[in-house]
């Protein structure tokens, strides 16, 4: 009698655990691809939308099912080309987009009516301003991804490049491969 007492208790034991562990491995569980977080850990989260997907997480999970390639990251560059390539195992490749001059976006403040559409499309918070007040962009904070000029009820955002100042006047950056040109 005792032996069967003893058996039942193990038993019930046993399924309680049982229980335990499948409702653990339900509520714990983590779903989806675990490339698609370590892609989205190298793209710049700017969310900046230049890559042709709505944010980096989207554009993280293109890339993890094999349905976009490495290098529509403009803001990223080749450095993160170079570090998806080395995660993925895909081919580095030129960036997709045409190289095109810094810019940044600057408000024609007597033309705005303060409606705070542009705050909220930008996706690094570049823009400061309040309710009926005029806007402006935080010039060095903007990525130039354009995402708020289409939601301006009065077109007084554009695009503007930066005057060159002895502060940010650079060399220009050469052509070609390493060595070219060089005497022999
Ligand atoms: S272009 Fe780069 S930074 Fe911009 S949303 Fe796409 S992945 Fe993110
Ligand atoms: S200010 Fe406009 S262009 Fe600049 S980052 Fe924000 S949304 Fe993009
Ligand atoms: S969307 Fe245009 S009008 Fe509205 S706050 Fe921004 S700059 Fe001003």
């Amino acid at each position: 009698m005792n032996e069967f007492i003893a058996l039942m208790l193990f038993t019930l034991l046993a399924l309680g655990f049982g229980g335990l562990l499948a409702w653990a491995a339900k509520r714990f569980h983590i779903d989806g691809n675990p490339l698609i977080g370590q892609i989205d850990a190298i793209l710049p989260q700017t969310q900046c939308a230049q890559c042709g997907y709505p944010g980096c997480k989207p554009y993280a999970e293109a890339i993890a099912n094999d349905e976009a390639d490495i290098n529509l990251c403009v803001p990223g560059g080749e450095t993160v080309v170079i570090m998806l390539s080395e995660l993925t195992g895909k081919e580095i490749k030129p960036i997709e987009a045409e190289a095109k001059p810094k810019q940044f976006a600057f408000i024609k403040e007597e033309e705005c009516i303060g409606c705070v559409k542009c705050i909220a499309a930008c996706p690094v918070d570049a823009i400061i301003g309040a309710a009926k007040f005029t806007h402006t962009v935080i010039t060095h904070e903007c990525t130039g991804c354009e995402l708020c000029i289409p939601v301006c009820p009065t077109d007084c955002i554009v695009m503007e490049e930066p005057s060159v100042t002895q502060r940010n006047w650079q060399w220009p950056k050469p052509v070609g491969p390493i060595g070219e040109g060089a005497r022999k």
